[in-house]
């Protein structure tokens, strides 16, 4: 039996999807149930019905699942950055080690996956080192900063997300005071007007530095002076900045950052290692978990003091020199400039002397480099380890046969998507290497989101 739009459903929750919806059954018909978790049994209101599937509303919940629990934000439903914020920490934990091992069997094909702990958190709040607060009007044309809620673009009002630092309420009063004082309008996605898009604040957690992006559709930035009085008074203030974006499009970012107090940038330690981060710079946003991370990858990489790594997508260096403590030479390849130069001087100000640095694409340069590497010497480049960490979309097969022909011992691979991983480790699989250890971390906590690094090693002949 199907059903249609705004039938009224009663179904229990028993399974949960990819996005963190819910999964529940009614008559053999399935239903898709944001904002509910396992165990629930609910009344949902279809939104939208095909033949065999369809999407619900969660209207009432009539019996809790034991593992529900209150969440503490109050637009935690509203917002959507949030989708397991109503779960029991240890069930979100549990629901992120099946992700990774469901998808390394279902796309990966393998079977039983050498699957170790996932390394979660001791306290799961206020993790976030970055925050990006777009600013816009309510629907009473006031001022507002928040976050978008879920796939839209309509503005939720908050000013303090418990996954993000306290000190960001203090930088968007500010920012909100100085627009009001100067009469500075938010921009309107609508039609390409207005002035102030979003504001983007970066804190070291180690340091207690801040640094404030103000994104605008524009050139200048009007009043400085008085933005600036405002915001150098806040504890750990660092450097004010703006990045001009006039383009219609979702990036957030301009490709460009001046500075109108401090500087641009922050330090901030991860274990021994003081890196410099620009606005620009990708850096991992969990700094306690990012630790934990890296030293997961050290371990992995297995190194003695004199082994030829590549880092792979390495933004500012944070992994290369993480590494470069302990092997022989350390070749980093990130596609943005600004990225490596903050990763050049983060190996100069550690003193550290065996890292090199490329600007460009690991799917070009590693092939480049081993081409150019068997003209010039000969005989074939070698790496003993290549560690690789790419966005969601993982790697180009150009590069992973690049990687394959460099024949290192052994393959460190650090993933934001399990999926992508799963395809890209088959590959691995299918030409001379073998899966040894998978350690999800959790990095994202109350999100779906989920980190996991790799061991695979090669098979000898
Ligand atoms: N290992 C780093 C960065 C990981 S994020 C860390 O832990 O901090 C992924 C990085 O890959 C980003 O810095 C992004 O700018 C970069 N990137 C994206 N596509 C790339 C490509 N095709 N080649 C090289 N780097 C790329």
């Amino acid at each position: 039996m199907g059903y249609q739009k705004n039938d009224l459903v009663t179904v229990r929750i028993e399974d949960m999807g990819q996005n963190g919806e819910g999964i529940g059954k009614a008559d053999g018909y399935t239903l898709f149930v944001k904002d509910t978790v396992i165990g629930d049994v609910i009344r949902a209101k279809v939104i939208k019905a095909k033949k065999n599937y369809g999407y619900g509303r969660l209207m009432e919940i009539l019996t809790p699942s034991e593992n529900r629990v209150e969440p503490r934000c109050p637009v935690a439903r509203q917002c959507g950055g949030c989708q397991l914020q109503m779960l029991d920490y240890r069930e979100q934990l549990r629901y992120k080690e099946n992700k990774v091992k469901n998808d390394l069997q279902r796309i990966g094909g393998f079977e039983n996956p050498p699957m170790e702990p996932i390394i979660g958190m001791e306290d799961p709040w206020r993790y976030r080192n970055k925050a990006q607060f777009p600013i816009g009007y309510d629907r009473e044309g006031n001022l507002v900063a928040g976050f978008y809620a879920g796939r839209t673009h309509t503005i939720i009002p908050c000013k303090d997300c418990l996954l993000g630092a306290p000190e960001n309420r203090p930088v968007l009063e500010g920012v909100l005071d100085w627009m009001r004082e100067n009469r500075i309008p938010a921009y309107d996605e609508a039609d390409g007007r207005g002035l102030v898009r979003h504001v983007l604040v970066r804190r070291g957690f180690s340091t207690g530095e801040m640094i404030v992006c103000l994104v605008i559709n524009g050139a200048e930035l009007p009043a400085p002076e008085r933005l600036v009085s405002r915001l150098k008074k806040i504890k750990g203030m660092a450097g004010i900045t703006f990045s001009s974006n006039t383009a219609r499009t979702n990036v957030i970012l301009g490709d460009n950052v001046s500075t109108v107090w401090g500087r641009p940038y922050i330090t901030d330690c991860i274990g021994p290692v003081k890196y410099r981060i620009s606005p620009l710079s990708f850096y991992q946003v969990n700094p306690v978990q990012t630790k934990r991370l890296y030293e997961t990858a050290l371990e992995f990489a297995g190194l003695t003091g004199s082994e030829t790594v590549w880092d792979l997508y390495c933004g500012i260096g944070t992994i290369s020199l993480f590494l470069a403590r302990q092997a022989g030479k350390v070749y980093g390849v990130e596609i943005v400039p600004q990225a490596i130069e903050d990763a050049r001087r983060n190996a100069a100000e550690n003193g550290i002397e065996n890292a090199e640095f490329y600007v460009g694409k690991a799917e070009e340069v590693l092939p480049g480099y081993y081409a150019r590497y068997e003209q010039e010497h000969g005989e074939k480049a070698h790496a003993d380890v290549i560690v690789v960490d790419p966005p969601r979309k993982g790697c180009e097969e150009s590069l992973l046969e690049t990687m394959v022909q460099m024949q290192p011992e052994r393959i460190v691979y650090v993933s934001c998507d399990p999926a992508t991983l799963a395809r890209d480790l088959k590959y691995l699989c299918g030409r001379g290497y073998e899966l040894r250890r998978v350690r999800p971390a959790d990095m994202f906590p109350m999100t779906v989101h989920v980190e996991t690094v790799v061991l695979m090693s090669r098979v000898k002949d």
